[in-house]
């Protein structure tokens, strides 16, 4: 009975290689969904445009980090005073995102700002952080 065996022995390779077929055909051009939005997610990389320097969240699209730059006007050089963004100055104090320094890594109060430097350039201005009143010293303040 070389014959039944021989089916058989096919039908298992067929069915074998119709499986792998199958999760590869539908494995490979799944698309992945987008991870859901949890609350580590809008954590920026220092640096990135839309990133508020003080409690690294990523903004979106209308919402601004709150700062002055010193002396008003442009040109030159100046100092800003980087405040905050919505979600470390806004709302419940519960549901603030923790304002650290992100120069020494010290926690700064609500009423505490960092201290920047504005390069400007043609086009667009780069911005430096320069840190805290704790760790850029007394006589950074103005
Ligand atoms: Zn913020
Ligand atoms: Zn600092």
């Amino acid at each position: 009975m070389m014959d039944l065996l021989s089916i058989l022995l096919f039908l298992i390779i067929a069915a074998v290689l119709f499986w792998f077929g199958y999760t590869l055909f539908f494995r490979l051009p799944r698309p992945r969904g987008k991870p859901m939005a949890k609350g580590g997610d809008i954590e920026g990389k220092p640096g990135d445009p839309q990133t508020c320097p003080v409690c690294m969240a990523r903004l979106p699209p209308g919402k601004l980090v709150k700062s002055a730059v010193y002396p008003p006007g442009s040109g030159g050089d100046r100092i800003m005073h980087i405040m905050g963004c919505p979600y470390c100055l806004e709302g419940d104090a519960e549901k603030r995102r923790p304002r650290v320094c992100p120069v020494c890594r010290k926690a700064i109060a609500d009423t505490e700002y960092l201290f920047a430097r504005v390069f400007e350039r043609p086009g667009k201005s780069h911005v430096h952080v320069l840190g805290c009143a704790k760790c850029r010293g007394p006589k950074a303040m103005r």
